[in-house]
């Protein structure tokens, strides 16, 4: 299990709804161990990422953040390692292996800005890293830096406590519910 949060910046109600929950998915399925949303607090979408939890398995823990510029104090202050990605940082394959080596004993949080991100979030962060040094998107950002980091987990995560879980088939879509518990169970089990 990681120690990764990964701090969304700056969610906007309307505009901005379909790509922090991408941001979420990813963190989720790529193996953080949760995600914190500044910017407008949005019910209706924690309330919908924890239904994704709650139905596909966990743990992940989705939490509002009122002040970001606190909370990332307050966890710089708590040992916390902050890694920024921007397009303007050091590249990933720069400072992979001290990412990783100090990841093994410090929880890290992963930010990702949406409108433009405040100064402050470049100066506080232990690291400013690029996925290159292009525009492209935030969930890009995350999946490659996710990937690399913890070397292709997405592949092999068994989330506990799923209600849903999907046979992988070549043509068609099969999924196993709760409902039928022992199957699940079964396959669960072997997966991890
Ligand atoms: N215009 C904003 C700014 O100047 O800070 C950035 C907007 S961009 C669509 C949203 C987020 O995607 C960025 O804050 C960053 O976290 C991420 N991102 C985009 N391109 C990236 C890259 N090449 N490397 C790392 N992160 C990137």
């Amino acid at each position: 299990m990681s120690r990764i949060t990964v701090l969304r910046l700056s969610h906007r109600i309307g505009r901005d709804d379909r790509v922090t929950t991408h941001v979420a998915l990813t963190a989720r399925a790529f193996g953080a161990s949760g995600i914190a949303i500044s910017g407008d607090r949005d019910e209706n979408l924690l309330n919908s990422l924890r239904g994704v939890t709650e139905r596909w398995g966990g743990p992940f823990e989705v939490t509002h953040v009122d002040d970001w510029l606190r909370y990332l104090k307050e966890r710089r202050s708590e040992g916390d390692l902050l890694v920024h990605l921007t397009m303007y940082g050091l590249s990933l394959l720069e400072v992979m292996e001290e990412l990783k080596r100090l990841s093994a004993t410090r929880t890290m949080v992963v930010i990702v800005g949406s409108s433009k991100v405040p100064r402050e979030v470049y100066d506080l962060a232990d690291y400013n890293v690029s996925i290159g040094h292009q525009p492209h998107s935030e969930v890009a950002a995350l999946a490659v830096f996710l990937d690399r980091l913890l070397e292709g987990r997405v592949f092999s995560i068994a989330f506990q406590g799923a209600k849903i879980v999907v046979i992988p088939d070549p043509r068609r879509k099969r999924v196993v519910r709760s409902s039928y518990d022992r199957e699940l169970r079964l396959r669960t089990e072997g997966e991890s």
